[in-house]
């Protein structure tokens, strides 16, 4: 005992040495703190679908590969109470589009979070978000902070819109570790533990998982995407299927900066990163794409209308919640939780 002590203390402070030097290291992002929430672990059948999505390979059972990977991820999650329902797509410089899986019999193409849903850990009528702080900061410059920071912003733009004083989004923590579902079932990292009633920022990555996962071309062509996956039912009878989760990520193919007042068509190709996180989120709320996209006469460039943030597209450097996109989110958020 009395050898075996100092040793211990010896190990002990090693160890406490080692972690301090990993907090300080990580531990850039001044305003975040960790996540201190029950997980849920999405057992994965590999067998079913995972498999084929790890190996790359495209069966083409649809001629969409969007559909394709869908069909693929609810094989390989099936029994686990969850669905992959829609992908949302921002597109660049061609308009996104949006994808639900309908190979099943109650066809549903809306789907909102559930008030005081039960199988939501306890939220209540909170919709909280969690980001991963392992997949942040961008190839064209910008910080993790800074990039933390636009995620941060975009919940508080959402929660401060006027119409939705009965909707609190706050602030979980960030991971610690690399989550994003789809991620992992496409063999990106990513993990298996999510946190259901919960939107995630799963992270900025590079191109690679968007062409893999959203098809050939998605790499150059997607800027950022939302997975959102329901329980399968509706038990508020509202006629929309019920959100258990839903998961954000940016692809880093793009010059993203924190250019608030950034014109695409100016010519010098930078995005503002925190318009396309906020669009992103904008569908985590449960907002769907919105106008018609076109091409101008003289340049060819691509246009919406009206012009909204909840375009399908980027154009401009939008931070604020009005006209349509205010229309369109207070029509949901404005009577929660009541509705
Ligand atoms: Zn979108």
């Amino acid at each position: 005992m009395k050898l075996t002590k100092p040793i211990v203390l010896a190990l002990m402070l090693a160890v406490c040495f080692a972690c301090e030097n990993k907090e300080l290291t990580t531990n850039e992002l001044q305003s975040s703190k960790r996540i201190e929430q029950k997980f849920i672990k999405i057992d994965v059948n590999f067998e079913e679908g995972a498999n084929a999505l790890r190996n790359g390979k495209t069966k083409n059972n649809n001629d969409d590969p969007v559909l394709d990977m869908m069909t693929k991820i609810n094989a390989a999650i099936a029994g686990q109470g969850i669905i992959l329902e829609k992908v949302e797509i921002l597109g660049a410089d061609e308009a996104g589009r949006t994808v639900f899986f309908d190979n099943r019999g109650s066809k549903q193409t809306n789907f909102d979070w559930v008030p005081n849903d039960p199988r939501n850990n306890g939220f209540g009528a909170a919709v909280p978000y969690w980001i991963d702080d392992t997949q942040l900061g961008t190839s064209s410059g910008m910080t993790q902070q800074a990039t933390f920071d636009a995620m941060v912003n975009s919940m508080h733009t959402w929660e401060a819109v006027s119409c939705s004083d009965g909707l609190e989004i706050p602030f979980l923590g960030t991971s610690g570790f690399d989550i994003g579902l789809v991620q992992y079932l496409e063999g990106f990292g990513g993990s298996d533990l999510v946190i259901v009633g919960a939107i995630a920022h799963a992270g900025i990555l590079p191109p690679d998982f968007f062409e893999t996962v959203l098809g050939p071309g998605a790499g150059t062509g997607t800027i950022g995407v939302t997975f959102t996956f329901s329980y399968g039912t509706d038990i508020d009878g509202n006629g929309k299927g019920d959100t258990a989760l839903s998961e954000i990520y940016i692809n880093d193919n793009f010059n993203f900066q924190d250019a608030p007042n950034d014109d695409l068509f100016d010519g010098n190709g930078v995005i503002d990163f925190e318009t396309i996180v906020l669009h992103e989120v904008g569908h985590g709320l449960s907002q769907a794409h919105f106008g018609t996209a076109f091409r101008d006469g003289g340049q060819g460039n691509l246009h919406f209308s009206p012009a909204a943030l909840m375009n399908a597209g980027y154009t401009v450097g939008r931070r604020d919640i009005s006209g349509t996109d205010e229309a369109g989110y207070c029509s949901n958020w404005g009577t929660w939780p009541n509705n």
